[in-house]
């Protein structure tokens, strides 16, 4: 080992030699070629290790499983939740979500691979806050929006199709200044989605919905968000039939139960408050009035506790379902 070491050190330095006989004109592209190399090398070493901090590591919980199987770098790498949220009460007018599922979460389902190295210092890793906002558009899509951008953050959205007519405009400008537009079903009507026990009914909502904002954004979304949250209504057959039709479906770790206290803003941020203490967190919160009114100190709160903000990126998609399913 270190003969071969030390044979490649002196080819190396051989190397060097050789480069450096090279007239000053020709070794320059190596050069940048070399540095190019490098940093690239560097790059992928640093994704590598941020990956293997928060691969495959799944939380079950009483109520969302998050699986984070692969998180880019900068202010978006984030770091497994580390425990469970207590309580969340899927969105408004909703049923609690059952106490435990006992499926399997495990890694094996998870997209990249498992050998990486892992030792880099937890530490460093931010914590990141997913704010999501169910049952618009409405009237306060643009105030939510402004305060994002009065903070220079970003958003995802859920958004229901029978209210798009009239805030087209809203969705395109929230879409075009970063945030993400996903999909909350036509109806979030409890009956017609999910009475039948079968998931047609709901997957023909969400793929008109999709359609309706790809007409508005250009981009069709994939990202759903069940009203009611995914329990205990969707089961595992509905759930293959959405992995089926190419949907991922979030839930979330935080409710903030916006929707029940109206003109409560204190309430508010005491859900927040009490349920914040994961790495990553996405939370729960409704186009309401008292909630534009409750953004601003939320946003407040959480960064003073050392998250950012992150906006749903396709490309960097985790787990947040109930079921810990991490096809979703
Ligand atoms: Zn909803």
């Amino acid at each position: 080992m270190v003969i071969s070491m030390m044979m490649s050190n002196n080819n190396q330095m051989e190397t060097r030699k050789k480069i450096r006989k090279r007239p000053r004109k020709k070794f320059r592209q190596p050069i940048i070629l070399l540095a190019l190399v490098l940093s690239s090398v560097a790059l992928i070493m640093s994704a590598i290790v941020g990956i293997s901090q928060i691969n495959f590591k799944s939380v079950k919980t009483n109520s969302a499983s998050v699986v984070i199987p692969k998180l880019a770098g900068g202010n978006e790498k984030a770091q497994l939740p580390d425990q469970i949220p207590t309580e969340a009460e899927p969105d408004s007018e909703s049923t609690q979500p059952s106490k435990n599922n006992h499926e399997p979460q495990n890694s094996k389902d998870s997209p990249a691979g498992t050998n990486e190295p892992s030792n880099a210092p937890k530490a460093a890793q931010p914590k990141v806050a997913y704010l999501t906002f169910d049952d618009g558009p409405s009237k306060y899509t643009d105030d939510i929006v402004a305060i994002l951008n009065e903070h220079g953050i970003h958003a995802t959205f859920f958004v229901i199709g029978n209210q798009i007519k009239g805030y087209e405009g809203s969705i395109k400008a929230a879409s075009e200044q970063g945030n993400y537009i996903g999909l909350h079903s036509m109806t979030h009507n409890k009956k017609i989605l999910y009475n039948s026990g079968s998931s047609a009914n709901f997957l023909k909502e969400f793929k008109k919905v999709q359609g309706m904002v790809e007409d508005i954004t250009g981009t069709a979304p994939w990202l759903i968000r069940a009203p009611y949250g995914s329990k205990p209504q969707i089961g595992k057959e509905f759930r293959n039939d959405i992995v089926k039709a190419g949907f991922k479906m979030w839930d979330w770790t935080i409710d903030s139960k916006d929707w029940k206290y109206t003109g409560k803003p204190d309430k508010i941020m005491q859900e927040v408050k009490r349920q914040v203490h994961r790495d990553v967190e996405v939370i729960l919160m409704h186009e309401k009035e008292q909630t534009v009114e409750t953004l601003p100190q939320i946003i407040q709160y959480l960064t003073d506790k050392g998250y950012a903000f992150a906006v749903y990126k396709p490309e960097q998609h985790f787990s947040v379902n109930f079921a810990g399913d991490s096809r979703l």
